[in-house]
């Protein structure tokens, strides 16, 4: 049941928005809206599934209408609320707008924040390489975080950057940075899981950790849909707080499903994971004895000996597609997802030995990692092999993910 001190937080908050806003009119639709959120969190219509979705036009004050009905709810509860949103727009609105209006409010105190990807904040290890500034950086380091030579501008542009961070005027939020920073330089200093070396003590200052622990301070939460997803697809409260403690409130949830899909999907080019793979089989080695040959060999062999089952593995399935006839849409397509017997039996060697090479290639990588935080090896060589096994982990991550899914029992998939 709604207690009546929550009831008298939200009248109070309502109160105070009729006098803070000129033109406040008061509209049936929201205050609807408000009383049935509330009622469905306290539990009054289902004490243990508390899920309420609503449509509503434009212009009824849907977003304030779940502040108002949330918030309260969620201080009085000791737990978080999460919102998520498809548009950068509605982001902004709530975080510039509609979230501080609601601190004028409501007679508490809470606190907001944005929760941003990794892939916004920059690598304070990265960033000082590119700059140069730790010793024994040279333009060689240099070079191996660009895709291409770089250019005196950018090293100018990373310097000051790098200034900006060290004295706490910059919090390495690429949005926050006054000018567009351009993507060349982005993706040479960009935060990334398979570099990051965070159990190392110079990392204190890394601007993804210092984002996560203000988030986890946070009350509310803004999101984005995909953000949402990545921390469930993680099992939950990894990126967002955990799902026990937080209130999900979905806007623009029209655009929710699209956005599931793509998460649960993979793809890769059947020609080219043979490309790549071919590759990583010939700097295997390189990167193995990176890690110490003797604790990575029986690694390697594995790695390699995987790498020998996949590449003919994907050209076979390749030759199998060309014998069926192609959809109107230019894709093979099976009816309720059941694949005929021949590539389903493919998919599941494919699983298996996409499966193995990535858990070898990631024993690799923490090998290396291991070697670099107990000091055997420098940063300089270690971090362009940990970015280049960095790179073949992520795509063989990814290659494990889309056979994994082909290789589903025929009835899952056909349920899905
Ligand atoms: S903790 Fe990871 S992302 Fe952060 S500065 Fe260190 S290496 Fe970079």
């Amino acid at each position: 049941m709604l207690n009546n001190s929550l009831k008298k937080d939200i009248r109070t908050c309502y109160e105070n928005l009729r006098e803070q806003l000129d033109n406040f009119i008061p509209r049936k639709a929201q205050n609807y809206l408000v009383a049935e959120l509330a009622k469905t969190l306290a539990g009054e219509y289902n004490a243990k599934r508390q899920i309420f979705v609503a449509e509503a036009g434009t212009g009824i004050g849907k977003s304030m209408a779940y502040l108002l009905g949330s918030i309260p709810f969620a201080v009085n509860n000791n737990k978080k609320v999460v919102i998520s949103t498809a548009t950068v727009a509605l982001q902004e609105q709530l975080i510039n707008k509609d979230l501080p209006l609601f601190n004028r409010i409501y007679p508490r105190e809470f606190s907001f924040i944005l929760a941003k990807g990794r892939q916004r904040y920059c690598c304070a290890e990265k960033l000082a390489a590119l700059a140069g500034v730790n010793e024994g950086d040279n333009i060689v380091e240099q070079q191996v975080l660009f895709e291409e030579k770089p250019k005196r501008d950018d090293i100018v542009l990373a310097g000051d950057m790098y200034s900006a961070l060290s004295r706490g005027k910059w919090d390495g939020d690429r949005d926050s940075w006054p000018k567009t920073i351009p993507d060349t330089i982005w993706r040479a200093i960009v935060s990334d899981k398979h570099t990051c070396h965070n159990g190392l003590a110079s990392h204190r200052n890394c601007p993804f950790a210092k984002s996560r622990e203000h988030l986890d301070k946070a009350d509310v939460i803004v999101a984005n849909h995909s953000l949402l997803m990545a921390d469930l697809e993680l099992g939950g409260g990894i990126i967002l707080p955990e799902p026990d403690q937080a209130i999900y409130m979905i806007d623009e949830a029209h655009h929710l499903p699209s956005v599931a899909r793509d998460f649960s999907a993979a793809s890769a080019s059947l020609l080219g994971a043979a490309a790549w793979l071919e590759k990583l089989n010939q700097s295997g080695s390189k990167i193995a004895n990176t890690a110490d040959i003797k604790r990575s060999g029986r690694f390697l062999d594995s790695l390699q000996s995987s790498i020998q089952e996949l590449i003919p593995g994907l050209r076979q399935v390749r030759d199998q597609l060309s014998e069926l006839p192609l959809n109107d849409d230019g894709a093979f397509r099976f009816k309720d997802g059941e694949l005929p017997e021949s590539l389903h039996l493919a998919s599941k060697d494919l699983q298996k030995a996409a499966k193995k090479a990535q858990q070898s290639q990631a024993k690799i990588h923490d090998l290396i990692s291991e070697r670099l935080k107990d000091g055997e090896i420098s940063a300089r060589l270690a971090d362009p092999v940990l970015a280049e096994s960095a790179f073949f982990l992520q795509r063989l991550e990814n290659l494990e993910k889309v056979w994994t899914l082909m290789a589903q029992p025929n009835a899952d998939k056909g349920r899905r």
